[in-house]
């Protein structure tokens, strides 16, 4: 992948999945599929909440944050006021729960967040949470068979609270196989330079510790 597709700039990697209607890298659809028949076959109805998302959305995402046009949360899930945070612990509580632009997996197309569309009702609200995946949550047969089976077909959780600098994602799957290559070619650098001209609210106390953050969120993941 280039520095632009790496970091999410471009989409030239990307192509536009109809059904389950979805964004992945081109290298990553046909293993998806398979896994999908696979979960099929077992009653799970797998289906993407997110797959690839661009630069630019996570950028106004964090500059949402950043402003306080919507809320910051804390480790435990509470509400901070962005306007009572010096501006680098902003930036520090921002990345509790949100990546860095530039520097988030979904920019490659090679990971997904997943769910089973047979487990609730078609009003049911997504969420993402722990307790959706752990028993009785709706989502918690479908985590022990992904557990079972992703590996099979080249998925693995880089976030499982272990290694890496990121909470616990349990619906969290990556395609090994183009995901560790992207991983090792995203490198500080290739971060800095997408990050420099961005318009990224606060890019000078992101820019001052970005080895940092780089090691932690890039970096730092948990193994296949
Ligand atoms: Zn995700």
């Amino acid at each position: 992948m280039t520095p632009g597709e790496l970091t999410g700039v471009v989409r030239s990697h990307i192509v536009d999945v109809a059904d389950p209607p979805c964004a992945l890298h081109t290298h990553v659809v046909a293993p998806f599929l398979n896994l999908r028949r696979a979960a099929l076959a077992d009653g799970f109805d797998l289906m993407p909440a997110s797959s690839f998302r661009d630069f630019a959305r996570q950028l106004a995402i964090w500059n949402a944050k950043y402003s306080g046009a919507t809320p910051i949360y804390d480790a435990s899930g509470r509400a901070l006021e962005a306007a009572r945070l010096a501006p680098a612990e902003r930036v520090t509580a921002i990345l509790q729960w949100s990546a860095l632009p530039g520097a988030s997996r979904h920019h490659w197309g090679t990971d997904v967040d997943l769910i089973d569309r047979n487990a609730v009702g078609a009003g049911y609200r997504v969420q993402l949470t722990a307790a959706e995946f752990t028993a009785p949550g709706p989502f918690a047969p479908l985590a022990q068979w992904l557990k079972i089976n992703a590996p099979r077909f080249g998925f693995f959780r880089p976030y499982r609270g272990v290694l890496s600098g990121v909470q616990p994602e349990p619906w969290h799957f990556s395609y090994a196989p183009v995901a560790e290559p992207a991983r090792q070619a995203l490198s500080a650098g290739v971060l800095r330079e997408a990050l420099g001209a961005a318009g990224l609210l606060g890019v000078e106390y992101v820019l001052e510790r970005l080895d940092e953050l780089h090691a932690r969120y890039v970096a730092g993941i948990d193994w296949p």
